[in-house]
């Protein structure tokens, strides 16, 4: 019974956290629809600051719907995007089985070669495959080593189909070009203080290359990075490291392979000059995992923490849970222009720093409280959310509020649990019960939703 009162408090908590507060009641907002059209029409900003995301969140106060709205904005469809409704759901035509990615790291631009093994769903279908891409330079496509014309392929602003591929099994291989350097959505690949990093939740992964940027899409990721040695000394992406070395003209590349399927939006890659804090964690069954904590040099004296707190969650998850790490190496990066607060990618979870150092000289009982909590809550997506992960983005309140759920049941354990009990249900009154008592509550699972990053803006009222 208890846990059943602490799950219902555990999914408004994530709601929280994560803002679900662009959801909107038809009934109670009809009287929006001017401020309605105007969301529609200016919502893809970049949130690349917290003001900006504050703003965001109050801009798209309407921007998710629960029925579709009875006025709609006469704009052409490339630009007005599109409600998606959980009713409509349908599982992919194809299906990925490996993705093997490449990526030649420049200071002008970046080429993103990936091979994608394609299979049907359904014996003998006929369906188009649709990929989504945004901002995305195509430079060759080729079906089974053949090399596509205009014609055999359909290419917008959003989406490359391929009218009637093989039937069965067949190799798709694509290039592109995009531009870090010039990304200020944040979302994607993008540069930023010299280092090259990645958030594709929820639909970033589209901004790096062609590809079902949906998480029922599950495949086995490598990836293999070139860049100059100098600049990014550090190359860094999921799995195990397999494979490192010098190339011409000044260059290194280092391969990474990820032996469990994950979808496209837990990828990361990171490539920069950074330095880290190492340590060992040996599990029950006696493996060892090589741990480390990587920041720019000035910054790793302030890991001390973390590093304590990532210790402690891993054996906690295997104390409280069962749940033991399943890979040889876990990297945690923390940089200070992350603009998502931290992003669990699958071996490679990613921070503001701000969610990360701390020194004794300036950091609060309460800062230390807020790394372990942070730092574990990530790292319990490991199960949570990456082995075990979700169907669609409606689902998005399940690996959270059960990831939330572990995390305070994690800092009640190693903490005080009353003190942590009168922080959350403090946040809740404050946060949420607000919003539910006015015309902005909701279910915890939406029926539509127009952008899924609405969903997420709020979290910087935890974060920042
Ligand atoms: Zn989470």
């Amino acid at each position: 019974m208890d846990f059943g009162r602490k799950a219902i408090l555990c999914f408004l908590l994530h709601l929280v956290k994560r803002s679900v507060c662009s959801v909107k009641n038809i009934i109670g907002c009809r009287h929006f629809s001017a401020l309605e059209a105007t969301c529609r029409r200016n919502y893809w900003f970049p949130h690349s600051t917290p003001y900006r995301a504050r703003e965001a969140s109050r801009r798209l106060l309407c921007s998710v719907a629960t029925e579709s709205s009875p006025k709609q904005v006469k704009e052409s469809e490339m630009d007005v995007p599109k409600e998606i409704f959980l009713k409509d759901y349908k599982s992919p035509a194809y299906y990925f089985d490996t993705v093997d990615l490449k990526f030649l790291l420049g200071e002008e631009k970046t080429i993103v070669a990936s091979k994608i093994t394609v299979f049907p769903s359904a014996e003998g279908t006929s369906s188009p495959l649709v990929l989504d891409g945004e901002d995305l330079k195509l430079i060759s496509i080729k079906v089974d080593g053949k090399e596509l014309k205009e014609g055999d392929y359909h290419l917008d602003s959003r989406h490359l189909t391929l009218p009637s591929p093989p039937q069965g099994k067949f190799t798709l291989e694509i290039d592109t070009e995009i531009q870090p350097q010039k990304n200020t959505s944040l979302e994607g690949l993008y540069k930023s203080s010299g280092n090259f990093c990645t958030q594709c939740e929820a639909e970033g992964f589209r901004k790096i290359t062609f590809y079902q940027d949906r998480p029922d899409i599950m495949a086995k990721y490598t990836c293999r990075i070139e860049a100059d040695k100098l600049l990014y000394p550090v190359l860094l992406s999921n799995g195990n490291l397999i494979e490192q070395g010098d190339l011409e003209g000044g260059k290194h590349y280092a391969v990474w392979e990820d032996p469990f399927k994950k979808p496209s939006y837990l990828f990361a890659l990171v490539a920069g000059q950074l330095e880290s804090r190492d340590d060992v964690f040996v599990t029950r069954s006696g493996r060892k995992v090589s741990l480390r904590i990587w920041t720019p040099a000035q910054d790793v004296p302030k890991t001390a923490h973390a590093m304590y707190s990532l210790k402690a969650a891993m054996k906690w998850d295997e104390d409280v849970f069962g749940l033991e790490y399943d890979l040889d190496l876990f990297n945690v990066v923390a940089v200070p222009d992350f603009n998502m607060g931290a992003m669990e990618n699958k071996s490679l979870n990613i921070f503001n720093s701000k969610l990360v150092l701390a020194s004794p000289e300036t950091a609060s009982d309460a800062d230390y409280a807020a790394i372990l909590g942070v730092i574990g809550h990530e790292y319990f997506h490991n199960w949570t959310g990456n082995r075990v992960t979700c169907r669609d983005w409606f689902q998005l309140s399940l690996k959270e509020g059960l990831t939330v759920f572990r995390d305070q049941e994690f800092s009640s354990d190693l903490g005080s649990r009353t003190v942590k009990r009168i922080a959350d249900v403090s946040k809740l009154r404050n946060y949420q019960f607000p919003q539910d008592a006015g015309p902005m509550a909701h279910p915890v699972r939406p029926h539509s939703y127009i952008k899924m990053d609405n969903f997420y803006t709020g979290k910087f009222l935890l974060y920042f």
